[in-house]
């Protein structure tokens, strides 16, 4: 597995910005696929990173959340993106276009959800309406009585 997909969707994402916003400071490549860094966070001193491409999980990094662990941090995320700057940005596109995919699959089935409820027979409606009432969440209910029950 590729460092990226051992990592937290949080980690990514902020491995990313951490390396948009330029916070890996010295860089330097220490054998094939090995490269050692500083990342400014969030403590005065910046963080001793160590990223093993080839080998992930043998990354290290001296920050509260990965060091001793074999987790996968922001800041190796913000070092492998400064090795290989046009995989960040393919990422990054990549996952633009599906969030706005997914809005509009959002956006579609909200209209076809429309569409057919109109088209719902009277009954019919009565039927979901009243399944949503009594299987559906505890406010939606007491919602529902506010609304039309105590006037
Ligand atoms: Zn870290």
């Amino acid at each position: 597995m590729g460092l990226l997909e051992c990592t937290s969707s949080a980690s990514l994402w902020r491995g990313y910005d951490y390396f948009k916003e330029k916070r890996v400071l010295q860089i330097t490549e220490t054998s094939d696929d090995c490269y050692k860094a500083l990342v400014s966070g969030n403590s005065d001193t910046p963080y001793q990173v160590e990223i093993n491409i080839a080998h992930p999980r043998k990354s290290t990094c001296n920050c509260p959340h990965a060091d001793g662990k074999r987790i996968i941090c922001k800041h190796m995320v913000a070092v492998y993106f400064t090795v290989r700057p046009l995989e960040a940005e393919r990422i990054y596109r990549e996952a633009i276009r599906w969030q706005r995919e997914e809005e509009q699959r959002q956006e579609e089935e909200a209209d076809r959800l429309v569409e057919k409820v109109h088209s719902m027979k009277k009954n019919e409606v009565c039927q979901a309406l009243l399944e949503l009432l009594f299987d559906g969440p505890e406010w939606q209910y007491d919602r529902f009585v506010r609304e039309y029950l105590d006037e």
